[in-house]
């Protein structure tokens, strides 16, 4: 490559922010930072486009969207949480930019339009070695890792590995007594709370479940989900000969993102190497969907569509909310999450009603007896 790779950032100050900005600065004859966003906290960076704020603020989506089309701009990484990076990665991927994507809820809440939005972009060129979406969340990026030079047609199933959460290991712990310490007491990964909630829920995984149907264009009954409480193998896929593939590291973030950031070569020492002493060991079982019913769940409404992937992100987000103020136990936010998807009535699956359903969603969480009306 003969300049950096320019990079605008999503999402600087959070923790895959962080860990994204800790990449670019060991590899600075490879990465530029070109641009980047940041909300209450400062990541004391300068570049081309720096943006302030949150989403919705006054001034704030035009400076992103002028950041993410810019013709300079080669690659986005996008890491704000939520429905807010549903526009930002649309406008990146029609304008044909590389998106590197941490945020999950993108291809949860949109998961066709927003693959739409990369084949027409990859339509109109950008760099030769062009994929798209590059995964972060750890799991793709696994997985993504395995289908290299694979054929589509010799895959037969993607199976999801899940640490269990801090719950898992303990079958006859009562979930109605959880408290919201034990909750974000996460064994194997450090992360934000929401994601350490959800990862004890296991609704993480179904998130994933989705989120690896759109990303990998496999159908929703060839992705499975296994507890591996090491968190070592990442993901596997399985392939018709009966051969499986993995891909095992340490439970380091900076490894998908550098993944992610260097394709389709590799970062030299993005992380320490994993020793033998740290694969031996490992274990693998299936998911308990009785006790642990998320992944039916997001299984059932994405099967059924229009609109309820995103109800089920905004619901449980809704849920983990009220669960981390204490207002509502750990065993309430599965049937949260539940009551709203048999509320829901269904919507198209344009970005203007997805994003309707996302506020329908949060609304009649927040005042139950609130009205159920839209169509
Ligand atoms: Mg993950």
């Amino acid at each position: 490559m003969t300049r950096p790779l320019n990079i605008a950032l999503l999402g600087a100050t959070g923790s895959i922010g962080r860990q994204t900005l800790d990449v670019i600065d060991r590899n600075p004859g490879r990465f530029k930072l070109f641009g980047l966003t940041e909300g209450m906290r400062s990541s004391n960076r300068e570049a081309e486009h720096l943006v302030r704020g949150q989403a919705g603020e006054e001034g704030f989506d035009a400076q992103v969207e002028a950041m993410v089309t810019d013709p300079r701009c080669d690659l986005v990484v996008v890491a704000i949480p939520g429905a807010r990076a549903l526009p930002p990665t649309l406008s990146a991927l029609r304008a044909g930019k590389e998106v590197a994507l941490a945020t999950k809820e993108v291809l949860v809440m949109a998961g066709a339009l927003v693959m739409k939005a990369a084949g027409a972009g990859r339509a109109q060129g950008g760099l030769p070695e062009r994929q798209g979406i590059r995964p972060i969340d750890s799991e793709h990026s696994a997985i993504w890792q395995c289908l290299w030079g694979e054929e589509r047609e010799n895959v037969r199933r993607l199976i999801i590995t899940a640490s269990g959460g801090p719950f898992w290991a303990h079958p006859d712990l009562d979930l109605d007594q959880v408290t919201v310490e034990q909750a974000l007491n996460h064994p194997r990964w450090s992360m934000g709370p929401k994601v350490t909630i959800d990862s004890a829920t296991l609704v993480n995984k179904g998130l994933e479940l989705i989120e690896a149907h759109h990303l990998f264009g496999i159908s929703l009954d060839a992705i499975s989900v296994c507890i591996h409480p090491q968190s070592v193998v990442h993901s596997l896929v399985e392939f018709t000969d009966g051969s499986l593939k993995a891909q095992l590291g340490r439970p380091d973030m900076r490894l998908p993102i550098a993944v992610a950031l260097a394709y389709p070569d590799r970062l030299p020492e993005a992380v320490p190497p994993t020793t033998i002493g740290e694969i031996s060991g490992l274990e693998f079982h299936e998911l308990d969907e009785t006790r642990f019913p998320s992944v039916r769940l997001a299984r059932e409404a994405a099967v059924g569509g229009r609109g309820r992937p995103a109800v089920l992100n905004a619901a449980n987000e809704e849920a983990v909310n009220s669960f981390l103020a204490g207002e509502l136990p750990f065993s309430g936010i599965l049937p949260a999450i539940q009551r709203a998807l048999d509320a829901f009535p269904g919507c198209r699956e344009s970005l203007e009603d997805i994003l309707e359903a996302d506020r329908w969603t949060r609304d009649y969480l927040r005042n139950k007896s609130g009205t159920v009306g839209r169509a």
